[in-house]
């Protein structure tokens, strides 16, 4: 089955096609063919298409908005171009698999979009204004441009963190705002942890019940999930993205008196000030230079910025925090898996991260850490109690195999 997985953003769309069924699946030998991605959605589009495993090409198109950047892709994806001989009309493409934002507590697995699922997204609206309409929107372009035949499947990021407890996703303000407004913690990232998760048991030849694991997924936007029995039983994210660890731009955990001290310092409405905390904080924030953390390090390096310094020390420190939360709330894990642009290819920062935690057992092997740039592997020493892991994450092939399963009738094991 050739799937297309898409992800559908406020100004761009990210796509994947990747040929897969139920037997290669259990081989593992999913087929990745294109992939590419649409910014600049609105004006004029910078369009980067390629083969999965080749060479990409760039390009400039005038785009007014996701449809016809989905249009776009579709007749590259078909035409001589793409240099595939498997897709040679829109026919060729046998299903979607559309990365959701936010599924509230209704949807707690992926599921075939119907008329009623799209109601329950769109009712979701209010949990993620700036996610779920543009993952409409992506949703509603496929069934324009390819007819309501065509099968397509929402995988949700807060779908994994289903299994937290109340104790755990409950904030702790009077009950009515839970009931009224459904104001509690979600978790996001899900598809990610979920993903590391599932290799992470494969690498220990364990099964998703002896899986006890707390996962990072470090990139831009960072989170971590303490999994207990193959399921979560906490996460750093809550009713929105904003919660948790110190990410590129946002802020993370902070007293929420705060806001209102700086909307009355500084003359910002509460608008401007959860604006601040999502994309001037973080890293940029305390560094004033960026909310890259390759740069950061360069800084350091070079320069040996301060502010960069204290910036990269208040990141790690926060991450360790939660480790040591984590092992309390899940009662002891057997690893730690990173993830994301900086948990995948920063050795420097997972160290600093695990440093100071040989009392929880855990002991980093610096050469193995050294070695594990953008692949998967141990990087814990032999003796190490606690394992840990360098696991690149790919949200896509979940999704692919999610829309696959959820199209044969199948349940999601991983
Ligand atoms: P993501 O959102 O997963 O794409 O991750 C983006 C973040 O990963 C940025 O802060 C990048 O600077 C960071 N990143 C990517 N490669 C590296 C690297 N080799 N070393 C440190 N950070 C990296």
């Amino acid at each position: 089955m050739n799937v297309l997985v898409l992800n559908s953003g406020s100004s761009s769309l990210k796509f994947q096609l990747i040929a897969t069924d139920l037997d290669r699946i259990q081989r593992n030998e999913d087929a990745r063919l294109l992939r590419g991605e649409v910014e600049r959605i609105g004006g004029e589009a910078i369009v980067t298409l390629g083969k999965s495993n080749g060479a990409h090409q760039t390009l400039t198109a005038p785009l007014r908005d996701i449809s016809a950047a989905l249009d776009f892709v579709i007749r590259w994806i078909t035409s001589d171009k793409s240099g595939l001989s498997e897709v040679r009309g829109p026919a060729d493409v046998h299903a979607v698999g559309h990365r959701v934002v936010h599924g509230g507590e209704r949807f707690s697995e992926s599921v075939i979009i119907t008329d009623d699922v799209l109601k329950g997204i769109e009712e979701c609206i209010e949990l993620a204004p700036l996610h779920n309409p543009n993952n409409i929107k992506g949703i509603l372009a496929v069934r324009s441009l390819f007819g309501a035949g065509l099968p397509q499947v929402a995988v949700f990021d807060t779908a994994f963190h289903h299994s937290l407890p109340e104790h755990a996703y409950l904030y702790a303000i009077p009950y009515h705002l839970y009931r009224r407004h459904r104001i509690r913690r979600y978790g996001f990232h899900g598809t990610s942890h979920r993903y590391v998760a599932y290799r992470f048991r494969v690498l220990r030849n364990v099964t998703r019940e002896q899986t006890h694991v707390i996962t990072f997924h470090l990139g831009n936007g960072c989170s971590a999930a303490a999994i207990r029995n193959g399921d979560p039983v906490d996460t750093s994210m809550g009713m929105t993205p904003l919660e948790g660890l110190v990410m590129g731009t946002r802020s993370g955990d902070l007293d929420p008196a705060i806001v209102n001290l700086i909307s009355a310092k500084e003359g910002l409405s509460a608008h401007e000030v959860e604006a601040l905390l999502n994309t001037q904080s973080g890293l940029l924030g305390i560094s004033g230079l960026t909310n890259d953390m390759r740069v950061l390090q360069a800084e350091l390096k070079e320069h040996d910025d301060r502010r960069a310094r204290v910036a990269i020390e208040v990141f790690c420190y926060r991450a360790r925090k939660y480790v040591g939360a984590f092992l309390a709330a899940m009662g002891g894990a057997d690893g730690i898996v990173f993830t994301g642009g900086i948990g995948e290819n920063s050795p420097e920062i997972r160290a600093q991260i695990c440093g100071g935690l040989e009392w929880a057992g855990l002991t980093i092997d610096p050469e193995r850490n050294k070695k594990m740039v953008g692949k998967e592997g141990i990087i814990s020493s032999e003796g190490s109690q606690l394992a840990a892991y360098a696991i690149p994450t790919d949200e896509e092939l979940l999704i692919a195999r999610d829309t696959v399963r959820c199209i044969l009738g199948e349940p999601h094991p991983s």
